[in-house]
């Protein structure tokens, strides 16, 4: 049985599966409309979790036919990875940011060894080692990417209302997590009656007991020099602002306590930009700074694609201690180094 949980006020939710993932589930969200149902979110690509989607469907009494949209928090395949079979038992519309619609098209578009010869390049400039570029060097164009993700038909608009009769649903643009994050604000009396402004579906960007992971925003064709931690940190604290009564997060549970958990986020980043700098006493690579950082395993256990996140991370940590005139380029050095100021 697929397991559904009813938050009031015309929402429920299903803990669809991710297979192979410490996650365990995401959760879907289901919102009545008086035109139909409408997700937020719609889980991993797998044919379980659809199972499990379908069945928690007709649990909720609806069925995957009846879905008349999906509102995508963000482009990961935990959230939009089911978004392409919903439309095709459905022909329901698929609602995303547009700045993750572009990373969506580049996904569909992408050639492998582009990306590879990409990685490869980026990775060597962060100053990775030889024995962890190989297998990027290595790739052939052979081992193209399985079914691609859907391409959204409909853009969300931060700070607009979406279009779902008889209910009041706002985009807020938390982009950091990825580009074009977003989370959704539900502007209705909470149905507990719980202190605060209504309820807002947060996606990956507040989740009750995870840090989201904050790297690099990668595209091979634009040489901007984002910062995704500094706009993380802006995100939280518009979120903060906004004071909901409760989040539902795509992941673990619900919570109320919004303006505790985006203190505390903001207090671990801090802790963290200032322990780097401690490490940045010396000259680092962002490699060698992200086999210094502090992960949730030794470095040596940390596999090999957890090591390319990794040091996207250090790097997203890096851009922002530059910005923030902490840290800065040792010039001349390749591959690069920082070192704190
Ligand atoms: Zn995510
Ligand atoms: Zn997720």
């Amino acid at each position: 049985m697929t397991q559904v949980t009813d938050h009031g006020g015309g929402v429920l939710s299903l803990r669809v599966p991710i297979p192979d993932n410490p996650l365990g589930h995401t959760l879907v969200y289901v919102v009545d409309t008086d035109r139909g149902p409408v997700l937020v979110d719609t889980g991993w690509d797998d044919p379980d979790s659809w199972d499990t989607l379908t069945r928690g469907l007709t649990a909720c009494g609806t069925s995957a036919a009846e879905i008349q949209g999906v509102v995508v928090t963000h482009h990961h395949p935990d959230h939009h990875g089911l978004s392409r079979r919903v439309r095709e038992a459905s022909g329901a519309w698929i609602a995303m940011h547009a700045a993750d619609t572009a990373v969506v098209r580049r996904t569909r578009e992408a050639r492998p060894e582009h990306w590879c010869t990409y990685m490869a390049a980026k990775l060597a400039a962060a100053g990775a080692p030889d024995e962890h570029l190989a297998p990027l060097r290595r790739a052939r164009p052979s081992t193209l990417p399985g079914l691609s993700p859907a391409l959204p038909d409909r853009d969300i608009v931060p700070g607009e209302l979406l279009d779902l009769p008889g209910r009041r649903l706002r985009a807020i643009w938390t982009p950091g997590h990825t580009p074009g994050h977003v989370c959704l604000h539900l502007e209705e009396t909470h149905p507990a009656q719980l202190p605060g402004h209504g309820r807002l579906f947060s996606g990956d960007h507040l989740l009750p007991g995870i840090t989201p992971h904050i790297g690099l925003y990668e595209d091979p064709d634009d040489a901007t020099v984002t910062d995704p931690l500094g706009d993380y940190l802006d995100s939280l604290e518009r979120v903060g602002r906004l004071a909901p009564a409760e989040v539902l997060p795509a992941h673990q549970h619900p919570f109320s306590d919004t303006a505790a958990r985006v203190r505390t986020l903001l207090t671990h980043h801090e802790a963290r930009l200032t322990g780097l700098l401690t490490l940045l006493a010396e000259p680092l690579t962002p490699w060698q700074l992200a086999e210094r950082m502090e992960w949730n395993r030794p470095w040596g256990q940390i596999p090999y694609g957890s090591r390319t996140i990794a040091v996207s991370e250090a790097e997203a940590h890096l851009r922002r201690l530059v910005k923030l005139g902490r840290a800065e380029a040792v010039s001349g050095s390749e591959p690069v180094t920082y070192v704190a100021v």
